[in-house]
């Protein structure tokens, strides 16, 4: 893999591996009321993501699954970002998100609004991984709208 970090350095950031490594928010919430499964069979990827919504804010989050390095990097990042947020500060935040990793123009220069997911900035040069960066958030959207099929990103 350190062959491939020169030119894959854009894309895998130090806050990206990090969180790779030491997952946050990486169990299921005991109290959550809304769940939904993802895949990504270009990659492989796999989510759950368990939410506790109350009054339209997102009390607690969690997720678990297996995947690469920046399947799990953003599920981890998005439970972060999203604890204590509305469902509709939630829905708003995807979206600015998936703009970024498309290479949204717009997006790319208002980067610094999403805080430590402006690192993902770098995943719009690398098409095959956009899907590994939104399994996340496609799951979560799914598990706000309690959709009991797996999401796929085909
Ligand atoms: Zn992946």
């Amino acid at each position: 893999m350190s062959a491939d970090l020169g030119e894959l350095g854009d894309l895998y950031q130090e806050v990206i591996l990090e969180h790779s490594k030491a997952p946050r928010n990486f169990r299921k919430p005991a109290s959550a009321n809304h769940h939904a499964e993802g895949f990504n069979p270009l990659c492989g990827d796999r989510c759950s993501v368990y939410l506790d919504v109350e009054d339209g804010a997102i009390k607690d989050i969690g997720f678990e699954g297996s995947g690469c390095a920046i399947s799990r990097a953003s599920a981890s990042m998005m439970t972060q970002a999203l604890k204590g947020k509305s469902t509709e500060e939630a829905a708003k935040l995807f979206e600015e998100f998936h703009n970024l990793v498309t290479g949204d123009a717009e997006a790319m220069k208002n980067a610094a609004e999403l805080g430590k997911l402006a690192a993902f900035g770098g995943v719009s040069k690398f098409p095959a991984r956009v899907k590994c960066a939104t399994l996340a958030w496609h799951t979560l959207q799914s598990a706000l709208e309690d959709k009991e099929e797996t999401v796929s990103t085909e």
